[in-house]
């Protein structure tokens, strides 16, 4: 492949084909990026910050066109669009001060410092689903800690991430982060090469096919990968929030997300209750070209997806789920799937054992037991996220303990407080991103000790008396 062809999906039409890096230029790129890493990592951190703080507002002036692409490639609603992009105007400049205050010194027992250096060049591979969030999710913590950086964006979102790196490059000095663009072929090329590090957020399967290939050079890895994540609504649930949150977060981004709510384990006694209110929440999540107003879905990033989610339906109510919503394509051009709603789902059927990343609620009752409704939460090799809800709050306080996952919600969607990590849990992911044990992954600690000379003991007392 030389060229990327980039469709719209919405409505299937060429945007642009955008060349391919070649070999060559990929190699460049990693070597210029090395020659520029030491000067880039002596550069004072204050001024690193300053920089991403720049590149904010870089980003806010370009944020109608930045989402206009991210629409026009991805299809997500211009709306949500918008949202991504204005979070990390907001967002950039407090997460590099973050990584600042995560990586600083520290001085132990008067005679060490430990201090935390860059690894180099990182590679930063990245997915298409939040075309903007995802990349910055590396990019800000990799250069703040002072690495340089060779970025791939997804094939499906080349113009998003060249107008990303374009925003980051104005204000960065000259190759200090450089832009690879190419599908999985490229993407292999360059863990491969001379870099130090991989960031990567994408799927399970390539996630293993990186950490395989970075055993070679024993390289560092943090890996962000998918999720197939359950919901477990006890009988004494607050049903109303509870089916809020399964329509939410299986049908947002039209089921695209990670940490998508995937399956829904629902106490039989109000089964079917809960099932009227879903359906009925999930009857507003409407879809369409994302540059119609008021449209709550885009379409699915490519015919590819589409085809997936359309495989697991069919197979689920061939296997005896009652279709409540949706569950055919919609017809004519663009790759759209309706909100979809299953009932009494399998527990061993497709659609509860590998990722959906579709606009569907797959609904699976069980006993209502506690035991039982962790069993089943565990019931996958991901670790990502999981939500339960009850009105017994010592129960959901449980619940969250046993199910081994990286962020759980009790009577709410997951998501931890600012400044915790975002982690993957078992085959969810290596490695964290974000709080203090995701920044201080782009750097290796390293102690210095000074013998203790008088005059060395002597500096010590009296910067300590005087501090
Ligand atoms: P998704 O389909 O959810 O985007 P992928 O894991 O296929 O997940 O893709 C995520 C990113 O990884 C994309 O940028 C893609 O081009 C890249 N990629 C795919 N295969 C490989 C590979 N073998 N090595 C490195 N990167 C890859």
């Amino acid at each position: 492949m030389t060229v990327i062809r980039d469709l719209n999906p919405a409505t299937g039409e060429l945007i642009a084909e955008i060349p391919v890096t070649t070999p060559e230029q990929l190699l460049a790129a990693v070597t210029r990026a090395r020659a520029a890493a030491p000067t880039w990592a002596a550069t004072p951190i204050d001024r690193r910050v300053e920089l991403l703080g720049r590149a904010a507002e870089g980003l806010e002036r370009r944020q109608d066109e930045l989402s206009d692409l991210v629409t026009r490639e991805m299809g997500k609603p211009r709306a949500d669009a918008l949202r991504e992009v204005q979070g990390y105007v907001t967002e950039l400049p407090e997460l590099a001060a973050e990584v600042r205050a995560a990586i600083r010194t520290e001085e132990f027992a008067g005679d060490t410092i430990l201090v935390r250096e860059p690894h180099g060049v990182v590679a930063a591979i990245t997915p298409w689903n939040f075309p903007v969030g995802m990349p910055l999710s590396i990019l800000a913590p990799a250069l703040v800690a002072g690495n340089t950086v060779v970025f791939k964006p997804s094939e499906l979102v080349p113009l998003v991430g060249a107008l990303l790196a374009e925003v980051l490059q104005e204000v960065l000095p000259g190759d200090v982060l450089h832009l690879v663009q190419g599908a999985g072929d490229v993407g292999a090329r360059l863990v491969d090469s001379d870099v130090d590090m991989i960031g990567f957020v994408g799927s399970r399967e390539t996630g293993m096919r990186i950490m395989a290939s970075a055993s070679k050079g024993l390289k560092r890895l943090v890996l962000e990968l998918g999720g197939k994540d359950p919901m477990v609504v006890f009988a004494d649930a607050d049903l109303e929030a509870a089916a809020e949150c399964a329509a939410r977060h299986s049908l947002r981004n039209a089921g695209q997300v990670c940490c998508s709510v995937e399956r829904v384990y629902v106490a039989q006694e109000i089964a079917e209750e809960f099932e009227r209110r879903v359906v009925e929440k999930a009857r507003e999540w409407t879809h369409g070209d994302g540059f119609e107003e008021g449209v709550r879905m885009g379409p699915m990033v490519s015919e590819e997806q589409r085809s997936r989610v359309e495989r697991q339906v069919e197979d689920a109510v061939a296997h005896g789920a009652r279709l409540l919503l949706g569950g055919a394509r919609a017809a004519g051009p663009g790759f759209f799937y309706p909100a979809t709603v299953l009932a009494d789902v399998g527990r061993d059927l497709v659609i509860s054992k590998e990722e959906t990343f579709g606009p569907v609620v797959a609904i699976t009752p069980f006993s209502g037991d506690e035991f039982e409704g962790i069993a089943l939460a565990n019931d996958t090799p991901f670790g990502l996220g999981a939500s339960v809800y009850t009105a017994d709050e010592e129960r959901g306080m449980r619940v969250a303990r046993a199910i081994r996952a990286g962020q759980v919600g009790v009577n709410r969607y997951l998501g931890g407080a600012t400044g915790t990590p975002w982690v993957g849990a078992r085959q969810s992911g290596f490695g964290f991103l974000g709080g203090v044990d995701g920044h201080r992954q782009f750097t290796t600690p390293k102690s210095i000790s000074r013998a203790k000379t008088k005059a060395a003991i002597a500096a010590w007392r009296s910067s300590s008396t005087s501090a």
